[in-house]
C-alpha cells in the first residue's frame, strides 16, 4: 500500500476502530453540533447525532464482524430507526446506500463509486443539491475529490474543512435554516460540520495505519 493512499481493508480490527472512531467524535461534539443549530435550526443536530451514535456503539461488536457492506446497511438502518429529524434518514440512507453499493471487495475505486452512488442517493431522499448549506455541500466536494483519484489524507481533511467553512456565507434551501432565509447567512450549517467530523475520525484512524 503506498503511502498517501487509503487503505481500506476489509479487517474486523480496522472496522472496529472506524467505527467507534466516528461515534466517539460525533457523541464528542455533541454541544458544538447543537450550538450550531440553534443559530440556524431547532438545535437538536447534537443530540440527534449522539442518539445514533450511542446506539452504533452499543452494537459495536455485532458492526464490526460483518464485512463493510453489512456493517454499513447495519448501521444506517440503526440511524434511520433511532434519529429523528432530517439527519437520520439522510444519514441513514447514506449509510445504507454506501453498503449497498460496495462490492465485497473494497478498494479505493469501489469506494469512491460507492461513495458517488451514496451521495446520489441522499440528494433523492433530500430533494436537494450542492450550493443549499447542508451535508451534501461536504459529501458532494469529497466524492469528486476521491472520484478525481485524489486519495492523500492530508487533502481529504483540508478539503473538507474547506467545504464545512463555505456553508457559512451560504443561504439556506433546504432544511430549517431554510426558514431563516437570509438569517441563515453568516452560520455554519452543522450537517456540513458533522459530515466534516465524520471525515476527520475516519482520516485520523488511516493516518495511524500507515
Ligand atoms: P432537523 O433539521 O430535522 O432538526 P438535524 O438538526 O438533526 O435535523 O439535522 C439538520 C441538518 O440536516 C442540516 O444542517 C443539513 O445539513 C441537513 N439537512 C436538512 N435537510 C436536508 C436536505 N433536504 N438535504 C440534505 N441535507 C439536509
Ligand atoms: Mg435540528
Amino acid at each position: 500500500m503506498a503511502e498517501n493512499t487509503i487503505p481500506v481493508q476489509d479487517s474486523v480490527a480496522l472496522r472496529r476502530a472506524l467505527i467507534e472512531a466516528v461515534a466517539v467524535c460525533l457523541i464528542d461534539h455533541v454541544d458544538e453540533l447543537s450550538e450550531l443549530d440553534r443559530a440556524i435550526g431547532d438545535g437538536d443536530h447534537g443530540l440527534n447525532m449522539k442518539r445514533g451514535f450511542e446506539e452504533i456503539l452499543s452494537r459495536l461488536d455485532e458492526l464490526a464482524e460483518k464485512p463493510w457492506p453489512e456493517a454499513l446497511k447495519a448501521g444506517g438502518m440503526a440511524l434511520v430507526m433511532k434519529v429523528g429529524g432530517a439527519s437520520g434518514p439522510l444519514y441513514g440512507t447514506a449509510f445504507m446506500s454506501l453498503g449497498k453499493a460496495l462490492p465485497a471487495e473494497v478498494d479505493p475505486a469501489t469506494f469512491s463509486a460507492a461513495l458517488t452512488e451514496a451521495v446520489a442517493a441522499v440528494k433523492t431522499r433530500g430533494k436537494s443539491d450542492a450550493g443549499q448549506k447542508t451535508m451534501l455541500d461536504v459529501l458532494i466536494p469529497l466524492a469528486d475529490q476521491l472520484a478525481a483519484g485524489d486519495w492523500s489524507l492530508e487533502a481529504i481533511r483540508s478539503r473538507t474543512a474547506e467545504s464545512a467553512q463555505a456553508t457559512v456565507p451560504m443561504l439556506a434551501t433546504r432544511g430549517r435554516a431554510s426558514f431563516l432565509g437570509e438569517r441563515s447567512v453568516g452560520h455554519m450549517d452543522p450537517g456540513a460540520r458533522s459530515s466534516q467530523l465524520i471525515v476527520e475520525a475516519v482520516c485520523e484512524v488511516l493516518e495511524g495505519q500507515r
